[in-house]
């Protein structure tokens, strides 16, 4: 039985709305009408920092 570690290092991936780079972001799929013209599901990918602020804003937070 392998060990499965969740937290082994992954490869450098980059937030897309601070353009950082992280070894965890989170996948963000945008429908709000965020670029509705574009994609209807348009995935980004945020860091926890970000990733938390979407989560405000989408629940209403000015
Ligand atoms: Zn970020």
């Amino acid at each position: 039985m392998a060990p499965a570690s969740p937290d082994e290092p992954q490869e450098e991936l980059r937030c897309d709305f601070c353009g950082g780079s992280s070894s965890h972001v989170r996948r963000i799929a945008l429908d709000d009408g965020y670029d509705r013209l574009h994609r209807p599901h348009q995935e980004q990918y945020a860091c926890p920092d970000c990733s938390r602020d979407k989560e405000a804003r989408r629940q209403g937070g000015a």
